[in-house]
């Protein structure tokens, strides 16, 4: 098998036997970003020269079995709205076109104390704000599986880089679906933590009571290292959450719900017949399953859509030619911060101010974000009374399969609608995981998300990976290799 497509724990235990150098996998690993970069675009920037001194300490160390843990040497990828000090962090906004770092993020100081590679960082819509990576102002990333499809979004590059094994493994953010809908388009691994277990300190902020970052990998205990490496409480983060993380009993004896308002219209037939194929196999373990219902689920893109813009309103009104960024020419401060911002920003992220401040202002404020704030908390009091019944949710991760690019562009609703599933556990602060499943009848792949209680993480990682064991997807993307 190729090194690339070993696990983590595979990987290191071959640095550790000294079988393989963490030089020698990446080296496989900018060969193959080499080949295919020109073709997908997964990286806004590659971080070759800086990696060769890094990996050639990574190789002493694990000469003189000093190595500083699973993830000392492994090829990271990391999106680019996630500060890393002294390299640009774009947004893929013209906005941040120059923008150095001052600092790194939380999540890139915890990956740093065991000595993690970054490849780069990746391409995404425009400060996260996509479903499809095309609405990056730097040009779109491709999906490796089907170079005329796209790889999802927002954290496109992250997922593409991924699957064509331009990196091990890579950071995403997701407010509302951008690791699971990416890593279903491509045949991956996707999990959004319990909001506020992951620190967000120093991720570029698009709608902070739903961003959080996660990790995207080929296997479940992949996710699971990064998670671990990653999580934990962070007083530079206000909505950081020190709680203990809450274990749910035993896979054998746990008892999962389908939601049945996401089997329904709306959803391809490939995608539902995923979601039936792992109820087959959860019932030859003897595992309880039952439809349940949460009506609120229909309303989830609309509330979504009111609370998202309003909060990136307010996030995105720092951009301003003053202190961050771009900055275009005026004769008065006021004509200058105009000039910027229209040229700053692209046309999915205007909408989604316009949309925000609309219904953030006075008069229209009871009528539409207070009305999905009242929506939001009655979804979450729905979640909290299934969660009294079953352990684990099961619905497809995307209604369909990946899409072609340019296929939903110029109708914005409909791009919408490729985060139904998605979306609900990032309005109830949620664990939710993505895991690959099988192939449509074009070769795409098809994933299924599990979503349990807040603070179960390590439950629900297992038993995806209960389940990913069953399932046995093995298949890989061979588009791009010519
Ligand atoms: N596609 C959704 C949006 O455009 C979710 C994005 C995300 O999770 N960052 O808002």
């Amino acid at each position: 098998m190729r090194i690339e497509n070993k696990s983590i724990r595979e990987i290191n235990s071959l640095f550790q036997k000294k079988e393989i150098k963490p030089s020698e996998l990446y080296k496989q690993v900018f060969e193959n970003t080499a080949q295919s970069e020109s073709v997908l675009h997964a990286h806004l920037k590659l971080f070759e020269e800086d990696n060769l001194n890094k990996v050639k300490l990574s190789d002493e160390r694990y000469i003189k079995n000093k190595s500083l843990g699973l993830l000392d040497g492994i090829p990271i990828a990391i999106k680019d709205n996630i500060n890393l000090k002294g390299y640009e962090t774009t947004c893929s906004s013209k906005m941040l076109s120059n923008y150095i770092s001052p600092y790194s993020a939380t999540v890139i100081n915890k990956l740093d104390e065991q000595q993690v590679l970054y490849t780069g960082k990746t391409n995404l819509d425009e400060f996260a704000m996509g479903s499809s990576t095309e609405n990056s102002a730097y040009g779109l990333t491709r999906n490796p599986w089907n170079t005329e499809c796209v790889p999802g979004g927002s954290s496109g590059g992250s997922a593409a880089s991924v699957a064509a094994r331009s990196s091990i493994a890579a950071l995403g953010s997701d407010t509302g679906g951008s690791i699971r809908q990416p890593a279903s388009f491509c045949g991956l691994v996707g999990f959004k933590p319990t909001y506020g277990t992951v620190s967000r300190f120093g991720l570029i902020a698009f709608a902070s009571s739903l961003d959080q970052i996660g990790p995207i990998t080929k296997y479940v205990d992949d996710t699971r290292i990064i998670y671990h490496s990653i999580r934990g409480f962070d007083p530079k983060d206000a909505t950081s959450v020190s709680d203990k993380p809450v274990i749910i009993p035993s896979n054998k004896t746990a008892k999962v719900g389908v939601i049945k308002e996401l089997m329904e219209e709306g959803v391809s037939e490939d995608a539902k017949n995923e979601v039936e194929k792992i109820i087959k196999l959860l019932k030859a373990q003897g595992i309880e399953v039952i439809e349940v219902s949460l009506p609120l689920i229909k309303l989830a893109i609309s509330i979504y859509y009111l609370i998202a813009p309003a909060e990136c309103s307010a996030n995105l009104a720092r951009f301003d030619g003053v202190r961050y960024g771009l900055r275009a020419d005026g004769k008065t401060s006021y004509e200058m911060m105009e000039r910027t911002r229209a040229q700053g920003f692209g046309s999915e992220v205007k909408r989604r101010i316009l949309l925000g401040t609309y219904a953030l202002s006075a008069g229209y404020f009871d009528a539409y974000y207070g009305k999905a704030l009242l929506a939001r908390k009655k979804m979450i009091d729905e979640f909290n009374q299934i969660f009294k019944q079953v352990d684990y949710l099961i619905s497809p991760t995307t209604p369909t399969q990946a899409f072609k690019a340019g296929e939903k562009t110029s109708n914005p609703l409909e791009m919408y609608m490729s985060d139904l599933c998605t979306i609900p556990a990032n309005l109830a602060g949620l664990p939710s995981i993505s895991i690959p499943t099988g192939l449509s009848k074009e070769k795409l792949p098809l994933g299924v998300q599990i979503i349990s209680k807040a603070l179960t993480d390590d439950s629900l990682l297992d038993f995806s990976e209960m389940i990913e064991k069953e399932v046995a997807f093995k298949e890989e993307p061979s588009d791009w290799i010519k």
